[in-house]
């Protein structure tokens, strides 16, 4: 195939991680083929350069970051190549997003198995990540609905691998942050649904045990399950919120199924009110970005959630909340956010916690948004997961707080290891190498290396997060 994309290297652009934290100087190529792509491995090779596979760049630290290497943007390899409407069988090109992917299914009855908050994620860099759902605890993560995939590695091979053939490199790629190949195809199973809407129940949890208990008791009666917590007040309020849970329709409980799984049934409106574009939105969130505006906020959230509702919401609604509001991590500022999620056992969560959260308003340095979901392990050989829970906090970035905030995170990775835990290679963005080692394991460490010989002897594939965690 004839290459369309320039081989040279005058593509330097500043890259940045999605919570505008982080930055890194590289040079840029897009492919639109499995050629072309190896066309930039070659060139790698003859220059020394490493390379970073990046789909949307949704990932909140530096998995997706090279600074001064390659980066290989997958964007624009987007197509959906096979869809079958009969078993719900899809098989996509790398840089597909999530968007596309349900906006292509759901009008003929069908729905991704496994969704992240976002819907502007890509295939490949959920794979790479390995994403969870609000139905983790259920389904487990976007690997265990992979029926196949393809992928190159930078030895110039492109190799097929399903749970049944080349099962160790299926289940290292998946969740290995595109550090053994690049995925150049990828076949999925899809949900069946038999409406556009979810059954949605809402209750508030006044304190931390109560929240948790309320994750645990409640996950088995539904297909859905998650927590927003109100991470900026202590004391006996200490880790207060809501949950919300929800469940697929059946039979006849949508009486106009065809209507509902329309997509302007399921988009989400571009205006407030009709009126205010969202895209400008942030701008009036910014005033609030800071720990007073933000105590307002959560305090108002939580008196607003204390009434207990059921109400039915699309299928797009529920999962992409944080969509709604486009470029809100903007509202942060110049210095950015840091998701910080650990990963913890149902016995240790709650004690953990309420030490990490005592500790943030201590310090003076809050976070701004907790969220929590329910889940179970899995068997890939990066994975985060755990028979218990996560808690995601943003925490905002500023000159001022940086260093405080980097002690403070350390802190908690020393409470979380203890207890534990696991994190998470899409959002943290401090784990040190030796924090990974305690939680994957030295066996885990040795197999990953094993196959980064085997798959790229001449070590090509790098990212700013490998070097910080595996090198
Ligand atoms: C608002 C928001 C909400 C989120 N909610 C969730 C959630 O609910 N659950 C969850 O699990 N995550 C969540 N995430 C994290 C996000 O799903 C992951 O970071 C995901 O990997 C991002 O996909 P991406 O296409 O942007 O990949 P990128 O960030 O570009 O890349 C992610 C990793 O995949 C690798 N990669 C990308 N493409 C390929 C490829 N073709 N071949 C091999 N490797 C590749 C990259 O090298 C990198 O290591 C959320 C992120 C945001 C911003």
């Amino acid at each position: 195939m004839e290459a369309k994309m320039s081989l040279s290297l005058n593509n330097f652009i500043q890259l940045e991680n999605f919570g505008h934290s982080l930055r890194a100087p590289s040079y840029r190529f897009r492919p639109t083929s499995p050629e072309e792509i190896c066309e930039v491995f070659q060139l790698a090779d003859k220059t020394g350069l490493t390379v970073t596979a990046r789909g949307a760049g949704r990932s909140y630290n530096d998995a997706a970051l090279n600074g001064g290497g390659i980066i290989l943007d997958l964007t624009a390899m987007n197509r959906i190549l096979e869809w079958d409407s009969a078993t719900g069988l899809v098989r996509c090109e790398p840089g597909v997003t999530l968007e596309q992917l349900w906006q292509r299914v759901e009008p003929e009855g069908w729905w991704p198995p496994v969704v992240s908050g976002t819907m502007k994620t890509t295939l490949g860099g959920c794979l790479g990540a390995n994403i969870h759902g609000k139905n983790n605890f259920k389904m487990g993560p976007i690997g265990e609905h992979v029926v196949g995939l393809t992928a190159l590695l930078p030895t110039g091979a492109e190799i097929t691998c399903t749970p049944k053939e080349n099962i160790d490199l299926f289940y290292g790629m998946i969740s290995g942050l595109g550090i053994l190949g690049v995925f150049t195809s990828i076949t999925l199973q899809m949900k069946h649904i038999e409406s556009g809407l979810l059954e949605v129940h809402a209750w508030p949890a006044h304190d931390l045990h109560e929240h948790l208990s309320l994750l645990l008791d409640n996950a088995p009666n539904y297909d859905y399950i998650v927590g927003w917590m109100d991470t900026m007040n202590g004391g006996k309020s200490l880790g207060r919120g809501q949950i919300h849970a929800a469940n697929y329709l059946h039979g006849n409980e949508d009486p106009n199924p065809q209507k509902t799984m329309q997509l302007n049934n399921q988009i989400l409106p571009p205006r407030i009110f009709g009126v205010f574009p969202k895209s400008i939105l942030y701008l009036f969130m910014m005033p609030f970005a800071n720990n007073l505006g933000w105590w307002g906020v959560n305090t108002a959230k939580y008196v607003a959630s204390l009434r207990r509702s059921v109400f039915r919401q699309s299928h797009a609604a529920f999962h992409f909340l944080l969509d709604y509001v486009p470029n809100w991590e903007l509202s942060y500022g110049r210095g950015g956010l840091i998701q910080y999620q650990s990963f913890l056992p149902k016995e240790t969560a709650e004690a953990a916690w309420r030490e990490m959260i005592d500790l943030s308003l201590r310090r003076g340095l809050p976070s701004y948004l907790g969220v929590t979901k329910r889940h179970r392990p899995d068997k890939f050989l990066l994975t985060h997961a755990v028979d218990g829970f996560s808690l995601a906090l943003d925490f905002k970035v500023t000159d001022s707080r940086r260093a405080k905030l980097s002690q403070m995170l350390q802190d908690f990775d020393r409470i979380v290891l203890n207890a534990g835990g696991r994190f998470y290679f899409a959002k943290n963005s401090e784990t040190s190498a030796e924090a990974a080692r305690t939680f994957l394991g030295e066996q885990t460490l040795l197999k990953f290396k094993e196959l980064k010989k085997r798959c790229d002897p001449n070590n090509l594939l790098e990212s700013d997060l490998f070097r910080r965690v595996f090198e």
